[in-house]
């Protein structure tokens, strides 16, 4: 079994879509080990982005990111971090994310791409460790 992190971004939040996300979550099985709505500092959203520190899209990233509460989960299951990314589709809701997928379903622009999810066992551990300090490894 395998954990990821996931979170539902300020506009998916905004948006009101929270439960219809968390319940795609339940129906594919996945369990939640945490479950928090947060505040993001911006120093938590550039720790959270580091790896895009130098693209040009970064700063508004990190507004948008920092915008509103985001909802902010542990998700356990077999092949947890593969399971979600199927779950939310391409990075780019309308040329990658296929209809079905969170984005797919949802989105029109890649920054508003309404869900993050851990892209490798280590980003999952790096991440889990970030958003939620207080979670046994
Ligand atoms: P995430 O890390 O949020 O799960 P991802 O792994 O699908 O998304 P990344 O390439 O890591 O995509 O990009 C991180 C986030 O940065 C994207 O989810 C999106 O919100 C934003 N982003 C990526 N590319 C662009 C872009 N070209 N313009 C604006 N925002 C972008």
């Amino acid at each position: 079994t395998e954990q990821t992190l996931v979170l539902i971004k300020p506009d998916g939040v905004s948006r009101g879509l929270t439960g219809e996300i968390l319940a795609r979550i339940e129906r594919k099985g996945l369990t939640f080990q945490a479950l928090e709505l947060k505040n993001v500092s911006a120093e938590l959203a550039a720790e959270h982005y580091a790896e895009h520190a130098e693209r040009p899209f970064f700063g508004s990233l990190i507004e948008f990111i920092t915008s509103g509460p985001v909802v902010a989960a542990v998700l356990e299951g077999p092949r947890a971090i593969a399971a979600f990314r199927q779950l939310a589709g391409g990075t780019d809701p309308v040329e990658k994310a296929v209809p079905g997928t969170i984005r797919g379903d949802f989105g029109l622009e890649t920054q508003f791409n309404l869900v993050h999810g851990s892209d490798s066992p280590e980003s999952a551990k790096r991440e889990i460790a970030l958003w939620f300090p207080e979670f046994p490894v």
